[in-house]
């Protein structure tokens, strides 16, 4: 089959297209031959390093995927011989006590497609049957594809731990990545006011159209400053955070007082101060999230159903093009996600 295949980290990006063997799927499996990946940010980190995470080389890249059922090696599941399906990323191993609450994220044995074995920019991958749902009637390929990572990951931020309610006001660091969008389309799907930040006076733009009440130049501008203006000197409720570094300050300075800012990511840096004197005094809370659970998963795709949202789409690769996809999800040009088609007849 063809596939993208990380082999080695040396040469120029590393990954290449190219026949890999089909997965042997293992007993409890089911084998899904892909129709659509995304591509993460997740993926440009296990091109260049992926240190911190054990796996060997060659490895098929990709954590986010949907397609079709094609073997079942479980007799124990309903899932029937073509069903669409999309995959839910985290392999956790069912039996640690994170497990049992539900909590896959946390589990202590979990494995990522893509980044600790097989992942899903192929024509086939093979993962436990308790790993794919079915998708909804009348959600394409492309669409359920752009949900694992970037919309799951928004969703637990929201609303498994700031708990946001509608009406309250939620600010959403570097808008234009594929969490920051989900994050504001779910925000305002909820109800919420949503406020973004960008040094890129285009990406602004996007997110007003998008339903963002304002846009904040972080080049230019004094971001908490301009959201304590906005918010009639209280500042935000709630603080999305994925950039961490020097940013990480202002962060919390917009929050209000009682205020609850989560991050999920420090592509900007991991130690920023911590300013402990603001967060004891105003009692703000911050919560540390990845990706979510496959309950939450579930919710995320009825509500997805529900409320007709559409994720964000800046391109779509053929797989064969999908290091070209990893170069330019690199550069931070986009805004939104960018799709890896696997058409039938590779
Ligand atoms: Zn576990």
């Amino acid at each position: 089959m063809q596939a993208i295949v990380l082999r080695d980290r040396e040469g120029p990006g590393g990954a290449a297209y190219g026949s890999f063997e089909r997965p042997q799927p293992q007993r409890g499996d089911v084998l899904v031959r892909l129709r659509a990946a995304s591509i993460n940010r997740v993926d440009v980190y296990m091109r260049r390093s992926g240190a911190g995470i054990t796996h060997t080389l060659p490895q098929i890249m990709g954590v986010d995927g949907a397609g079709e059922v094609a073997e079942i090696h479980d007799p124990q599941s309903p899932l029937r011989l073509g069903q669409r399906v999309v995959i839910y990323p985290a392999l956790a191993c069912g039996h640690c006590r994170y497990c049992l609450a539900g909590d896959q994220p946390l589990c202590l044995h979990v494995r990522y497609t893509g980044e600790h074995r097989h992942g899903t920019l192929a024509e086939y991958v093979s993962v436990p049957a308790a790993n794919v749902l079915p998708i909804p009637d009348g959600m394409d390929f492309h669409t359920a594809a752009c949900l694992p990572v970037a919309y799951l990951t928004a969703w637990r931020m929201l609303f498994g731990k700031a708990q946001l309610q509608a009406g309250e006001t939620v600010v959403i660091i570097g808008i234009g990545g594929g969490v920051a969008i989900a994050a504001l389309q779910l925000a305002r799907m909820a109800g919420a006011r949503a406020i973004v930040t960008s040094r890129h006076v285009e990406k602004l733009q996007h997110a007003i159209a998008l339903g963002a009440t304002a846009g904040i130049n972080s080049q230019t501008e004094d971001v908490p400053r301009r959201v304590l203006e906005l918010t009639d000197g209280y500042g935000a409720e709630v603080v999305i955070d994925s950039v961490g570094g020097p940013g990480w300050g202002a962060s919390l300075k917009m929050a209000a007082r009682g205020g609850r800012i989560v991050t999920c990511g420090a592509t900007a840096g991991s130690q920023p101060g911590a300013d402990l004197q603001r967060v004891f005094i105003r009692q703000l809370q911050i919560f540390g999230s990845t990706l979510g659970s496959q309950d939450e998963f579930r919710q995320l795709l009825n509500a997805v159903t529900q409320a007709g949202l559409q994720p964000v789409i800046d391109r779509v690769y053929p797989l064969s093009q999908a290091v070209a996809a990893l170069d330019y999800l690199e550069s931070g040009e986009q805004f939104g996600k960018v799709v890896i088609d696997i058409p039938l007849a590779n």
